[in-house]
């Protein structure tokens, strides 16, 4: 296919990153145009006690394969790494108890195993057991995770185990997260049999999981290193300080309007977050516009903080803990960064990476910074015995950040790409607002947006 014309890429985050590179690589006239006076987005790597340490995402999927093969063509493949420590904790009736293996996605394949942790009450272990006894299979369309996982394994495995899990990943309400957008796995197993542990347990049956396959991968320089070889790669294509603000039908394409000037494309992929995109296509497609901006969001505060390993008391024998919603006070998960990450746990400072907030609560994230630590470190001595002071703390907030695919997620993105090929043809959207939060899934929805914009243009 043979494609000739302009695209202009709005939102340099990885999204757009991703899509830039690969209509260069395809020989395509091609302008990314950033808001901010840095690209990357959430993919932000700063110095920290010494180190390179991300302030947003520190690590990908591996099991999918986007991410991987974009480190390959980066020239980053062979430095990737994956945790040193695997073994989780939750916190959970007042203690710090083991996640309890093997699980899928929250769900416990092993009562006996589940029992010991001690993660549930006595009782909430035997109402998941019911789950193994369920016959009826039935699935309301695209169901929120909670409603199913707490009708087939009861409110426990929800609130402690799930929710913490996936709610985790997007600061999300998993009563009001679509099973088929959030949790592909889960939607698929409860659509299969009626008992997602008889499923569960039927697909490991078939097909085994290699315990020495890597879950996630990190570079040790940080994130900010794909970032910076893309912009390597892309040199004056991109075009910081650059918001775009208006959308214009010019000459037979697109018109955009940007405080850095006027920028005409015959295609455009925009990159940005939902509620921004929707404001740029208001004029064009009011149907796109409506749900787009419908999308809502969540707001987080990510403290990284280093101690003395000296001083800390409580081992730091795992990856972190997660905190269920019963349970929390502020801290809602901590990654132990040094034990985490081999390259982090060099010097004998001992790093914390500690969330806060999620949707319907994100007090956390607007508190003053001296509040908030004093709030984390209370925190942190009721789940960890540290009562000594961090030798630092940075704190990144990242208001408005995590899109929350809520019920009928997936059939209302198929409408905006739909409304847009009516409405606006030649603009596309693509991002962590629509088929997937993780990098891997952002670098997917890039490459199909390319795709598309080729395809119109040819
Ligand atoms: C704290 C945190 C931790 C995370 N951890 C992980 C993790 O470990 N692993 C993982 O896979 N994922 C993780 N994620 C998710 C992942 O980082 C994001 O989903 C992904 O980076 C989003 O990329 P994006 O390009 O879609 O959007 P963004 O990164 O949001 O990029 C959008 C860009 O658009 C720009 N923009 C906005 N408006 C305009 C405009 N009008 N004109 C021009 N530009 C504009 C913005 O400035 C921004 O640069 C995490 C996210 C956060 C916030």
């Amino acid at each position: 296919m043979t494609s000739t014309g302009r695209v202009v890429v709005v939102g340099a985050g990885i999204t757009g990153l991703a899509a830039a590179f690969e209509l260069h690589k395809r020989g395509l006239d091609v302008v990314l145009l950033e808001a901010a006076d840095r690209v990357g987005g959430k993919l932000i790597t700063t110095t920290f006690a010494g180190m390179q340490i991300d302030e947003a995402a520190d690590a990908f999927l591996a099991r999918v394969p986007w991410a991987i093969e974009l480190a390959e063509e980066l020239g980053l493949r062979d430095d990737l790494v994956s945790p040193a420590a695997r073994s989780a904790f939750i916190f959970s009736y007042g203690k710090l108890r083991p996640i309890p293996q093997p699980m899928v996605l929250g769900v416990p394949l092993d009562m006996d195993t589940l029992a010991d942790s001690g993660v549930l009450s006595p009782g909430g272990v035997e109402r998941a057991q019911l789950d193994l006894e369920r016959t009826s299979n039935e699935v309301s369309g695209d169901e929120s995770i909670g409603s199913i996982v707490r009708r087939r394994l009861g409110d426990e495995v929800l609130e402690r185990l799930v929710d913490p899990l996936l709610g985790g990943i997007n600061a999300g309400d998993s009563d009001n997260l679509s099973m088929d957008a959030s949790a592909s796995q889960l939607a698929h197993a409860a659509r299969q049999d009626a008992s997602f542990i008889r499923e569960l347990l039927d697909v490991r049956r078939r097909i085994p999981p290699n315990p020495d396959a890597p879950v996630f991968y990190a570079h040790p320089d940080g994130m900010g290193r794909f970032v910076d070889e893309l912009v390597a790669r892309l040199g004056d294509i991109i075009v910081t300080e650059a918001p775009v603000t208006g959308l214009e039908r010019a000459n037979g394409g697109w018109r955009l309007l940007s405080t850095a000037g006027v920028f005409d494309a015959d295609a455009v992929i925009i990159t940005t977050p939902a509620n921004i995109a929707g404001t740029l296509v208001a004029d064009h497609s009011r149907v796109a516009a409506a749900e787009l901006e419908s999308i809502t969001y969540a707001s987080v505060a990510l403290l990284t903080m280093s101690y003395d390993k000296a001083t800390i008391g409580h081992p730091l024998d795992g990856s972190g803990f997660l905190v269920p919603k019963p349970e929390q006070q502020v801290i809602t998960a901590c990654s132990w960064a040094s034990t985490k990450w081999a390259h982090l746990g060099e010097t004998d400072q001992a790093i914390l990476r500690v969330s806060a907030g999620h949707i319907g609560n994100d007090r956390a994230a607007y508190l003053p910074d001296d509040e908030l630590i004093a709030e984390i470190r209370a925190d942190l001595e009721r789940i960890m015995g540290i009562t000594t002071a961090p030798t630092d703390v940075r704190i990144s907030r990242w208001i408005n950040s995590f899109a929350q695919y809520t019920p009928g997620h997936l059939s209302r993105v198929a409408t905006i790409d739909d409304a847009l090929v009516d409405d606006a043809p030649g603009i596309f959207v693509a991002g962590a607002s629509y088929r997937g939060v993780g990098i891997p899934a952002c670098i997917d929805q890039a490459h199909q947006a390319v795709r598309s914009a080729e395809r119109f243009l040819a």
